[in-house]
């Protein structure tokens, strides 16, 4: 049994009692030279156990925050889900919360430009609820098998081992689908100045269900209650030299104080019958749902008013993933949830091991049962004793929980059709770009969003491959377009 605080003596890892554990074991000679034994397994554990202290870094979401906290239920919404943790005015749920930048390394400056993963994982009642967010409403790509060449495209070129502009440029170029979330990336919305002060948003499509059988289309957003606060590309710069770990020690810093983060958390609702009446596809995570069609709904607050007492054990063995959902949630028909509700236990699997919905940080908070599932490296459970390892045993009948197995009626969704090429670019997919660049930026907004951009096309070494990215943004909007060529072009002449 690991001991939790400091302890009046030292052991070893099995237990024996040390009298100190700053020498090693040697035999010395006249001259004061030692020659350490084999034997001295003190020596031995601390050397081997150093080298194997690191665990597979995310090859996404490297980067990260983590806080503890706990959701509110301000409002009523038994109307469209039974979810257990969503119900209940006043009711209170654990939650445990990554922030991370998304491409950059786990060593990396938090201030680099960049999308921010939000994720959270509520501990119900009814089991764990994760949401696996980010900072900005819109996603890059619709389709799942473009995800991974959209995060390599963002990373480190295979020859060189640096950034490299023409990689990042040249994805997007043949994947114009991005435009929208590039319009978010290059914005200030791309260097928060807080993680107090960003907002959360699902990007895919929910279904919020009833026990009934009824449901509904949701769309989630967390706003934070004290606004979006962003930092300018020149601060953000500074920062990254100065103080790279400044999102976190924000954070970390106001929750000590007891300057604790609160947010809003609303959704978006559209009732099956109502789907065709949308602008958009709402299985596209390129796409927003206009607030004007779909005002949002308050549902809850969530304050983050604990830092973890230790973050390897709290934070980077923590383990989100869409499919971790509760009775009253269910997925949508969106391809890329879909595809993620797969991709993300299975970076799990790889990097902690097959059991790590085992360990503390990702336990749920009620009895688990699921005795097909056992054995393993690292099983540290009573791994269900005699129980059958096999279903339908009739020496060792099991009874069902009867609200799991019958109080949901399934829901009635088409989920079949025509093939598509979800990849297929047409004009729908600049006219949100567009709403955002002329009616939501303000002069200033759009300025600095120039002014972000061009420092970023500048380092492209291919003038056709910047012509491309310029029609790219003209496709948007001609006079964007026009404005990032010529800051583009002043900056490579200088
Ligand atoms: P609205 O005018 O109702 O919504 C615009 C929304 O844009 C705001 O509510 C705000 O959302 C967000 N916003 C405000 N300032 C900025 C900024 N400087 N940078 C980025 N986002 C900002 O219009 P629509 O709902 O019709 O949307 C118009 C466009 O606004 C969309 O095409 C999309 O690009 C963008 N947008 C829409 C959102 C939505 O869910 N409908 C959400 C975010 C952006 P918030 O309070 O969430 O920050």
């Amino acid at each position: 049994m690991i001991v939790a605080g400091p302890h009046n003596f030292y052991t070893l890892a099995e237990g024996k009692p040390l009298p100190r554990n700053d020498t090693s074991v040697q035999v010395r000679n006249q001259h004061g030279g030692g020659l350490v034994l084999l034997q001295d397994t003190q020596l031995i554990e601390t050397l081997a156990h150093f080298s194997r202290e690191r665990i597979p870094e995310r090859v996404v979401h490297a980067k990260a925050l983590g806080a503890r906290g706990y959701f509110q239920v301000t409002h009523d919404i038994s109307d469209i889900t039974d979810a257990d943790f969503l119900n209940g005015m006043g009711k209170k749920t654990e939650v445990l919360t990554r922030i991370s930048t998304v491409g950059p390394e786990a060593g990396s400056a938090d201030t680099i430009r960049d999308f921010h993963g939000w994720a959270l994982k509520f501990k119900t009642a009814e089991g764990n609820n994760d949401w696996v967010f980010n900072n900005q409403p819109v996603f890059f790509v619709r389709d799942p098998i473009k995800f991974p060449s959209l995060n390599r495209s963002h990373k480190r070129h295979p020859a060189t081992h640096t950034s490299d502009a023409d990689m990042f440029w040249d994805f997007h170029v043949g994947s114009p689908e991005s435009v929208h979330a590039l319009m978010f990336l290059f914005s200030d919305r791309g260097t928060p100045a807080s993680l107090r002060h960003i907002n959360g948003y699902s990007g895919h499509t929910y279904k919020f269900t009833k026990k009934d059988g009824s449901f509904h289309y949701v769309k989630i957003q967390i706003h934070a209650d004290g606004g979006v606060k962003n930092l300018s590309s020149d601060e953000a710069v500074r920062l990254a030299g100065t103080d790279p770990d400044h999102l976190i020690n924000d954070m970390y810093n106001a929750i000590e104080d007891g300057n604790y983060a609160s947010y809003t958390v609303s959704i978006q609702t559209i009732h099956p019958a109502d789907v065709a009446l949308c602008p958009v596809n709402i299985f596209d995570m390129t796409k927003v749902w206009p607030h004007a069609q779909y005002p949002l709904r308050p549902i809850g607050k969530l304050v983050f008013d604990r830092n973890p007492v230790n973050y390897f054990s709290e934070i980077e063995q923590a383990a989100f993933s869409p499919s971790t959902i509760v009775p009253g949630i269910e997925p949508s028909a969106d391809p890329m949830l879909q595809a993620r509700m797969f991709a993300y236990p299975d970076a799990a699997r790889y990097r902690l091991g097959v059991n790590y919905q085992m360990l503390p940080t990702n336990a749920a908070k009620v009895p688990v049962y699921v005795p097909t599932e056992r054995d393993g490296f690292m099983n540290f459970s009573a791994n269900y004793g005699p129980d059958p390892n096999y279903i339908n045993s009739s020496i060792h009948p099991m009874g069902f929980h009867t609200s799991a197995k019958s109080e949901y009626k399934p829901t009635e969704d088409v989920l079949t059709g025509p093939v598509v090429f979800t990849s297929e670019v047409t004009d729908e997919d600049f006219k949100q770009p567009r709403a955002l660049w002329n009616n939501v930026f303000s002069k200033e907004e759009q300025e600095s969003f120039v002014y972000n951009i061009s420092g970023n096309i500048a380092n492209v070494k291919r003038d056709w491959l910047r012509e491309k990215v310029f029609d790219l943004f003209r496709r948007v909007d001609q006079s964007l377009g026009d404005r990032i060529e010529e800051a583009v072009s002043k900056i490579i002449k200088v």
